[in-house]
């Protein structure tokens, strides 16, 4: 049974999320922001690959010692690959379905906050990067970011929350998706 655990790492006093996905046949690290040895230190099996939500700095900036500690593959959006750094990796594509440690992520492209902004989904739960925040959504008022793409990104991931949907964000504490549709002043209505 996968398990997503949550590891919150300090970037100068800032706060930002990493995720150790414990899959049945091995870890994936999602996002590595800073503090590189408390994000390696949740590992508990061999991790099999390293996935970016989005290239911002507080979310790759401790990428390279965990690729250089994990050996394992980088897997990022190439329109979110210049941001990283890193010259050799494996290019995320929307609809995408991948087999990693037993376990499936479905890729879907859902930029607005970040150019290249994926969200991995993950049985019925979501790594949404920061798409989505407590009770908010990511910034669309810095460079490469869009109201009307997050929007429909926004539409993208939230047809498929199901009851009790988690969704781990790159900010604050897990979210139940029921809780957010309720008090989100920022998620768009559904559309029956
Ligand atoms: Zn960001």
């Amino acid at each position: 049974m996968t398990e997503i655990e949550q590891v919150t790492v300090s970037m100068d006093g800032f706060e930002v999320n990493s995720y150790v996905v414990h899959a049945p046949e091995g870890d994936v690290i999602v996002d590595a922001g800073a503090e590189p040895e408390k994000i390696l230190g949740a590992v508990r099996a061999p991790v099999v690959a390293v996935l970016i939500t989005h290239a911002h700095a507080d979310h790759v900036g401790a990428l390279d010692a965990v690729l250089r500690e994990t050996n394992a593959p980088l897997y990022v959006h190439p329109d979110a690959a210049e941001g990283t750094g890193v010259g050799v990796y494996e290019p995320l594509d929307e609809g995408q379905v991948l087999d990693l440690a037993g376990e499936t992520f479905r890729v879907l492209h859902t930029p607005g906050h970040a150019v290249g902004s994926v969200t991995f989904v993950v049985g019925r739960d979501q790594i949404v990067g920061d798409l989505i925040l407590p009770g908010s959504v990511g910034r669309t008022d810095i460079d490469g970011a869009s109201w009307e793409d997050l929007e429909i990104s926004l539409r993208k991931v939230m047809p498929l929350w199901e009851d009790g949907t988690r969704l781990y964000a790159g900010h604050g504490p897990v979210l139940l998706a029921s809780e957010q549709l309720e008090n989100n002043p920022y998620l768009p209505p559904v559309l029956p």
